[in-house]
């Protein structure tokens, strides 16, 4: 990530660090929790050693290094691979205090720290305690409660602003996505790298198509939908990514259906003829809605699929005939 992309992206990091570098007050322990962390750690790792701009240039050969993790005097580990140890820290330790003499600059970070021992952690703490001149700490966590709290008393702490729903619409555009998935990608992905592959993609537009039947089913061909549902969706998605999406689209239909209701613009333009044929009185979309977002809950306590989608359609075609 480039400084340009971080002032837009998290503009509050960036003045911060700004300030924080601009000022030389660099600190000697960093704490960044939420979105695009490993990005930002590496950015200010960056910054620390580069000699062409106050923050990172992302270009000279200190930047690049770091970018392919190859510098000497840079150490990586990630928490995210395997558990930190006792012994990890302790080396770091040994090679930092062994090299600090030479007064070169220093710098380790810990992706997700998080997922360290207990004795890693008291060990880090024992390090931090005491900062050696020119050694520089620089931990990611995906919550800062999930730290030890004197461990994060000790950094700077930068929080992570998810990007707003309208930051990624704007790049899909930029993208060239079509309005439609300008307007669906966002309500399915919350950040817009993962947002951007899924332009044009096959298995939304097919996961669109079955969900259109499905809701076309349970509206005007209900003894079917249940098996429908077995057959198009049970049986062609199987992760809960997928199922996910599934479950969301569906979300969207109802939402769209009040704002069909209310002459608001809708999401699934290409539902439009579907939507108008639809006759469903406000409440009953809301208790819809209520219905999916159980179903969702479900999703993410590893229910059993197959359950989780009877119970749906059942309690859904409650709603709607009133049963
Ligand atoms: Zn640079």
């Amino acid at each position: 990530m480039i400084t340009s992309e971080i002032k837009t992206k998290h503009p509050i990091t960036y003045q911060i660090l700004n300030n924080v570098f601009t000022k030389n007050a660099i600190s000697h322990a960093y704490l960044i929790v939420g979105y695009n962390r490993l990005e930002i750690a590496k950015f200010i790792a960056k910054s620390i050693y580069c000699e062409s701009n106050i923050l990172a240039c992302g270009q000279c050969e200190d930047c690049i290094k770091i970018e392919e993790g190859i510098k000497i005097d840079y150490t990586f580990i990630d928490g995210s691979e395997h558990t930190v140890k006792k012994g990890e820290i302790e080396s770091l330790q040994y090679n930092f205090n062994k090299s600090a003499l030479e007064g070169t600059k220093k710098v380790y970070i810990i992706h997700n720290i998080e997922n360290s021992t207990k004795e890693a952690m008291n060990s880090l703490l024992k390090f931090l305690e005491e900062p050696i001149d020119n050694v520089y700490a620089i931990f990611t966590a995906t919550q800062a409660s999930s730290v030890l709290p004197t461990i994060v008393s000790r950094c700077l702490l930068l929080s992570l602003e998810k990007p707003t729903k309208e930051s990624i619409r704007k790049e899909l555009i930029d993208n060239k996505a079509t309005e439609e998935e300008s307007l669906l990608l966002p309500s399915l992905f919350n950040d817009i790298a993962t947002a951007v592959e899924n332009i044009d993609s096959e298995q939304i537009q097919l996961i669109k198509n079955e969900i259109y039947n499905i809701i076309d089913d349970l509206f005007f061909n209900p003894d079917n939908v249940i098996i429908n549902m077995h057959i198009h969706i049970n049986k062609q998605f199987k992760t809960n990514e997928e199922l996910s999406i599934v479950l969301r689209i569906m979300y969207i239909a109802f939402k769209d259906l009040f704002h069909v209701k209310h002459s608001l613009p809708v999401i699934l333009k290409s539902y439009g003829s579907l939507y108008e044929r639809i006759k469903i009185e406000s409440n009953q979309i809301n208790q819809c809605q209520g219905i999916l977002l159980e179903a969702m809950e479900d999703l993410n306590t590893n229910v059993n699929t197959q359950l989780m989608f009877d119970r749906l359609i059942i309690g859904l075609k409650g709603v709607i005939y009133g049963r």
